[in-house]
């Protein structure tokens, strides 16, 4: 039960600087409860907070500053204060950095009767332009959004006169002070697919799960398209029924539309969306409605774990071995296992779907902590695709092409039986380097441990790392020779001139995230890639997540070896997953799907595991040698990056850290470095990284604040803690 305070308050308030502890306040007039969302005077300003507990004892009342007011905000529950708190302490993020994850929906505190919101009227208009039709077409796709003014003129591109004069024909609605509408009701009585038999069984053990009302995790493995979606569909059926809320994570926003449309099928009506492409007005009324129940159901990015569900009783994460479910700027925190806390907090049940899990939840559910649910055939007659390699040691290709004569032929043949054939490579842009054939120098990034790839698109060079862009220089900036300039090695770009000379006659679409101003852009291209528009699709990663082409039936892989280099020890599970994700496109229909591995090393371990599709015999390689190296997720890891725009200062406080290891000795962990980061320099600030590892059952957190708090940060110099790096 939430405690109510009439006297002192410590408030956990919302600052922009690190503020690892929470502020004792008078409470305000007539109380507050536990929660209680407020406003505080923090130095000349005023901040928002949350009433986390009873002051410090030993305060004199009369000299506290006062709670100002408390806003008219769904307080936070208990499991989220706690939530927080242990997100917190596991990422060693400070609490009001935390509570900002927690209220990251904007104008939350506004009243809304400020504003004037859109919505779509029932009259035409009587003349249609454009303009209007934009308008309209935007308010249809998110039929139950509210817009302020200029959102809707933003998102449809059309001067704000646009809408007023919709607005004075019926078309559009314009609602003074309106409240937030709850969403419209899913019916979880609509009946869904007929499962099969695999199918049904996954089901019940799900449903069961979520009718149990407590806290389970479940990995739900099957090769794309086997049904994992409809199965777990019936998972959030029977949350809804029992009248809990259901949140469904998707790595990749432009799989949102698709994924809606089939929960509107099922149920009836379109779940909330929370995204990074939801406009503020609606992410405000997503907030509210979580809080109160008026959202049954939402669908979104990794930030949705934060959301104030009133009683959430299911999570899936879907394609659970995402690499987006690790956030990488701001707190650090793998969803994935974010998830796995806030279901075991909330008593809700946590499904896990993929066809190539990561090791860590593949890893669990070995050890019994998580249930397994495998799914093993295709929905249908679809059989999985056969996967052959083309030794590229044996084909013969002219200078600056990557297509195999081999690979060239079984486009050919697909494409003149009217299927569809995609070129994949996982590289955005033109081409990876631009070498001056003068002098040998390769241009760089300005500010990063990087090379400028050329974008031709764009007409620029673009640093992957920070973003800065350039123009094509004319001359070499290092020798000054003109015309010497030459791109090396293929990006999807290039891909797109060779396959345009290869196959004059094919209709070719490119599929690469940098490629599309919009969503919506993005979208109408995957839709046109759906409907057959195309022939020949080239792709980055951007293509292996989830996107059902129904005439695909043969993929060529141009570089299965391009993910195996480096010192990555995660290298051979992203390869793995990559490719037979990818491969997973082809031959969803009815006719079956090939897969074509160009490779130098078709003996390598990792490109023969793909091949045979011995998953299982992989994953236990795997594991052996991450146990063997005691690394996540047989040991614990922590990386600490120091950056500052003085290298020498950043080497000083790691070689500092270094010889002062304690805390870290005493729980049996060894430290390794400082060295150079994996990317050294990025934005003008050189990285110096420390790698810290333990045994798997270390308290690793605590002696890490042990170590850290003594340091004091001088200058520019600037520390972030990764636990359970993405590369290590
Ligand atoms: P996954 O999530 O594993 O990729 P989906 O759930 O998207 O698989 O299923 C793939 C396709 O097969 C979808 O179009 C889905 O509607 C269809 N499908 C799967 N199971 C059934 C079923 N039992 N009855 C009818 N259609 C099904
Ligand atoms: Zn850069």
């Amino acid at each position: 039960m939430a405690e109510f305070f009439d006297e002192g308050a410590r408030v956990a308030v919302l600052t922009t600087q690190p503020l690892d502890r929470l502020l004792t306040y008078r409470a305000p007039e007539g109380g507050c409860w536990q929660g209680a969302y407020v406003e505080v005077p923090l130095g000349p300003r005023k901040v928002m907070g949350t009433v986390w507990g009873p002051g410090e004892t030993g305060f004199d009342a009369a000299k506290l500053r006062a709670i100002i007011r408390v806003l008219d905000v769904p307080p936070m529950r208990a499991e989220m204060a706690e939530f927080l708190t242990r997100v917190g302490d596991y990422t060693l993020t400070p609490m009001n950095f935390m509570l900002r994850l927690a209220t990251r929906a904007p104008g939350l505190t506004n009243p809304p009767s400020m504003r004037k919101i859109y919505r779509l009227g029932h009259r035409e208009p009587d003349r249609m332009t454009d303009a209007r039709a934009r308008v309209l077409e935007v308010l249809e796709a998110q039929a139950h959004a509210a817009f302020t003014l200029k959102e809707l003129a933003d998102e449809a591109g059309v001067t704000s006169s646009v809408i007023k004069g919709l607005v004075k024909q019926g078309a559009v609605l314009e609602e003074e002070s309106p409240r937030d509408l709850p969403y419209p009701h899913l019916d979880p009585a609509a009946p869904g697919k007929t499962l099969t038999g695999d199918q049904a069984e996954a089901a019940k053990v799900l449903t069961e799960g979520v009718r149990g009302g407590q806290f389970g995790a479940t990995l739900l493995r099957g090769v794309t398209g086997s049904g994992k979606t409809e199965v777990y569909l019936e998972a959030v059926a029977a949350c809804l029924a029992a009248g809990r809320q259901a949140l469904v994570l998707l790595p990749e926003i432009a799989l949102t539309s698709e994924f809606l449309k089939r929960v509107e099928e099922r149920f009836g009506a379109k779940p909330a969306e929370w995204h990074s492409g939801v406009t503020m007005t609606e992410r405000r009324r997503v907030w509210r409605m979580v809080a109160e129940g008026g959202a049954q159901m939402v669908i979104g990015a990794r930030s949705a774990l934060y959301l104030p569900f009133r009683d959430i009783g299911l999570i899936v994460v879907d394609e659970e071995h995402d690499g987006s479910y690790k956030q990488e700027d701001g707190v650090l925190y793998s969803a994935r296992d974010m998830a796995v806390l806030r279901g075991s907090i909330n008593g809700a049940q946590v499904v896990l779907a993929s066809a190539t899990p990561s090791l860590e939840t593949w890893a669990n559910a070995e050890a019994g902590k998580y249930k397994r649910l495998d799914l093993t055939s295709r929905f249908g007659d679809a059989v999985l695709p056969e996967m052959r390699a083309i030794d590229m040691r044996n084909e013969q290709l002219p200078a600056n092409r990557w297509i195999s004569p081999t690979l060239a032929t079984a486009v050919r043949g697909r494409i003149e039986e009217g299927e569809q054939a995609l070129i994949f490579l996982n590289r955005r842009g033109y081409a990876p380097v631009t070498i001056c054939r003068a002098c040998g120098h390769q241009i760089g990034c300005d500010h990063c441990d990087a090379r400028m790839v050329e974008h031709r698109f764009l007409k620029r060079l673009v640093c992957h790392q920070c973003g800065e862009t350039k123009p094509m220089p004319e001359k070499c900036p290092s020798c000054e020779a003109e015309g010497r300039l030459a791109p090396v090695g293929p990006g999807v770009e290039r891909m797109a001139e060779e396959v345009a000379e290869t196959f004059p006659e094919a209709r070719v679409a490119v599929l690469s995230s940098d490629l599309f101003g919009s969503a919506r852009a993005l979208k109408a291209q995957i839709e046109l890639i759906a409907q057959g528009g195309a022939d020949i699709i080239i792709g980055t990663q951007i293509v292996a997540k989830g996107h059902n082409f129904p005439k695909l039936t043969l993929v060529g892989v141009i570089d299965a070896d391009l993910g195996l280099q480096g010192s990555d020890l995660r290298a051979a599970e992203r390869t793995f997953q990559l490719i037979r994700q990818v491969a997973g496109r082809a031959g969803r229909g009815d006719v079956s799907g090939l897969a074509l591995l160009q490779t130098f090393q078709p003996e390598h371990p990792v490109i023969r595991a793909i091949l045979s599709g011995d998953e299982e015999g992989f994953w236990r390689a795997e594991a052996s040698e991450r146990q063997a190296a005691g690394v996540p997720p047989y040991g614990r890891l922590a990386g600490i990056v120091i950056s500052s725009p003085d290298l020498d200062a950043a080497m000083g406080l790691g070689n500092t850290m270094a010889r002062n290891t304690a805390p870290l000795d005493r729980i049996g962990a060894q430290v390794f470095g400082p060295a150079p980061a994996p990317i050294a320099r990025v934005r003008g600030r050189h990285r110096v990284r420390l790698l810290v590892k333990a045994p798997k059952t270390a308290p690793l957190q605590p002696a890490l604040r042990t170590w850290l708090e003594p340091l004091s940060l001088k200058g520019d110099i600037r520390l972030s803690v990764d636990i359970d790096p993405q590369s290590f």
